[in-house]
């Protein structure tokens, strides 16, 4: 393979000793949950990488027995020290090392963002190696606009902190998308549907498993329907944009922020009326004060 020299690897990632790889970072793309999703060129890496960076070293020696890999392993995260960090990217200077997470593509929800920052720095080589991620996959199996979204990682599991990341969003022509766990499943799409409005949504699970799954719906429709009965394993959470209504007026907003500040303190009738019209909550809080003032 190597002697031959593979397509996609004869393009100056490999070293003319042919056993050893360029010097560097090599981002490393693992499957989802079905070990056919590793790419040729991604467990080409892994079993020629002089050391392998990882989250777990026994869920990762799984996937590494899989590819054929026996290079050596070495816990990684963004919180280890800061030594553990700057002894990989001193290494990275003569050797070649590999980020590779339990699942899916580094950084995205996992560690390695740090990592790729200080080799950047330093000024060594970073390549990936491109794959599955469950955000992507989500996001297409959806039948929501793909157009422009963003990705929400975790939610907090604390209502507070939950309902603020959820406004500051909430104004956004976007489709959005979440991780989330079976248990917390159910009030979080009651808790997106509250400070989001109701909107569509579709919830995907274990993609590329045997029981892989996507049911669609309103947030609302989609909460009472996992409220009873909490689904397995592992979890996306998709949100349509808000409806496509023009914008609302400077004057809508005045009207719907007179009539909430009959009811509610400043920043519950901004609150309000942000989810309603899908509009910014700050600037109806400050036209709000000025309003009351
Ligand atoms: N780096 C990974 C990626 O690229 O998707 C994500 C890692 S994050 C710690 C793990 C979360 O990703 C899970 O809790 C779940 O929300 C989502 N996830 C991972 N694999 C999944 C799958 N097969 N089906 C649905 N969601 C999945």
């Amino acid at each position: 393979l190597l002697a031959g020299g593979h397509p996609s690897l004869s393009s100056g990632v490999l070293m003319e000793t042919a056993s050893a790889l360029e010097p560097g970072l090599y981002i490393v793309a693992g499957p989802i949950g079905n070990l056919g999703d590793l790419t040729p060129r991604a467990a080409e890496i892994l079993r020629l990488a002089d050391v392998i960076a990882v989250e777990d070293t026994r869920v990762s020696a799984r996937l590494l027995r899989a590819a054929g890999s026996d290079r050596p392993m070495l816990p990684y995260h963004d919180h280890s020290a800061d030594h553990v960090r700057a002894r990989l990217v001193d290494r990275m200077a003569g050797e070649s090392v590999a980020l590779l997470s339990d699942a899916g593509t580094p950084l995205i929800s996992d560690p390695g963002y740090k990592l790729v920052r200080d080799a950047r720095a330093a000024g060594r080589r970073v390549t990936t190696l491109p794959g599955p991620s469950a955000a992507i996959a989500a996001l297409t199996l959806s039948g929501l606009p793909t157009d422009r979204f963003l990705f929400m990682g975790f939610l907090a599991s604390k209502a507070k902190a939950r309902g603020d990341a959820l406004d500051e969003v909430a104004a956004l022509r976007a489709t959005l998308v979440f991780y989330e766990s079976g248990p917390r499943l159910s009030e979080s799409l009651s808790a997106m549907a509250a400070h989001l409005g109701d909107r569509e949504a579709a919830v995907s699970r274990e993609i590329s498993k045997a029981f892989e799954e996507t049911v669609t719906g309103s947030l609302s429709i989609l909460s009472a329907r996992y409220a009873d009965a909490p689904p397995k394993g592992e979890i996306v959470v998709v949100v349509g944009p808000p409806g496509d209504a023009p914008p609302a007026s400077a004057e809508d907003a005045d009207a719907a922020l007179r009539e909430a500040l009959t009811r509610l303190p400043v920043s519950k009738a901004a609150g309000e009326v942000a989810k309603k019209l899908g509009l910014d909550r700050r600037a109806l809080y400050d036209r709000a004060m000025e309003l009351k003032g």
